[in-house]
């Protein structure tokens, strides 16, 4: 399985789009890897996962053909995952001879509720929207489905919107846990993965808050995490026998906030605990 991570920003990403803090004038002066897009990450050329506003200029920098795109896993509605305005540009006449019937989305069932009730998209009847040719897939906390080649299995997210998951992916040989946004796992969601006797060949982690303990900051139910938070996530995953020898931690979705720091400062400290820090770009093989 081929993991390339597209975005690996938060939902202003870096530079933050209006912010002139220490951070965010650093990206903008060495650009590089210290540029964060909105985080998404697609897998193997087949399977994207989120669908923020850099989506656009993500497939034409990264060369994906998105009229190809037969399927959309989303995370949680927020805006810098589900930029669902977008999806208008699926119909004719601003789009024609697709490579793919329909874009099958597959995500937390408000996803086409927000769609329908979109203001952009709102004065338009109901068959336009069918003109888009988008078919919503409502997913349940752990009742796992097929996508294309892969087993998908929906873990609930600790994150402030009405169900967000974490997904577990697989293609039958590898098999990732992508946390992405999530807190800490809540105790009975902990132990409702540990029962399936899963292993993870990686884990991609939310570490939006950089060197903080977003605990520490926001409390348990916190729904982001820092590098304290990470650790500890690992050590449980490690606990209770999830984790394949020598698998992979990549943290992504980094903010501006929270004692963060520029990638150049911050990709030693995480080296130095096992874990590769993502960049727009970055290519993981498992
Ligand atoms: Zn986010
Ligand atoms: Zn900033
Ligand atoms: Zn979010």
């Amino acid at each position: 399985m081929k993991i390339r991570y597209w975005g690996t920003g938060a939902s202003n990403g870096i530079p933050g789009v209006f912010c002139g803090c220490k951070v965010c004038q650093n990206a903008r002066r060495k650009g590089g890897k210290e540029v964060r897009s909105r985080a998404q990450i697609l897998i193997d050329d087949a399977l994207l996962v989120d669908f923020g506003p850099d989506t656009y200029m993500n497939a034409l920098r990264f060369n994906f053909d998105l009229s190809r795109l037969t399927s959309l896993l989303v995370t949680h509605s927020h805006l810098d995952h589900y930029y669902m305005t977008e999806l208008f540009n699926r119909k004719p006449p601003f789009c024609r001879d697709t490579a793919a019937d329909a874009l099958a989305v597959y995500g937390p069932p408000e996803l086409e509720r927000f769609f329908d009730a979109d203001d952009a998209l709102r004065h338009r009847p109901p068959s336009d929207i069918k003109g888009m040719h988008v078919i919503f897939n409502a997913l349940k906390p752990f009742k796992q489905v097929r996508i294309g080649g892969y087993r998908v299995l929906p873990v609930p997210a600790t994150h402030a919107t009405e169900s967000p998951f974490c997904y577990v992916v697989s293609d039958g040989k590898s098999t990732v846990f992508y946390m992405e946004d999530s807190g800490l796992l809540r105790p009975d969601v902990f132990n409702a993965l540990a029962s399936l006797n899963l292993k993870f060949d990686l884990v991609s982690y939310d570490c939006a808050l950089g060197t903080s303990d977003a605990v520490a900051l926001f409390g348990i139910g916190a729904g982001h995490m820092g590098l304290p938070n990470v650790l500890k996530t690992r050590a449980d995953f490690i606990n209770a026998g999830m984790l394949a020898p020598a698998a992979p931690g990549v943290l992504t979705h980094f903010s501006h906030d929270g004692g963060n720091i520029p990638y150049a400062e911050f990709a030693p400290i995480a080296l130095r605990e096992g874990f590769i820090t993502a960049y727009d770009g970055l290519t993981v093989s498992i």
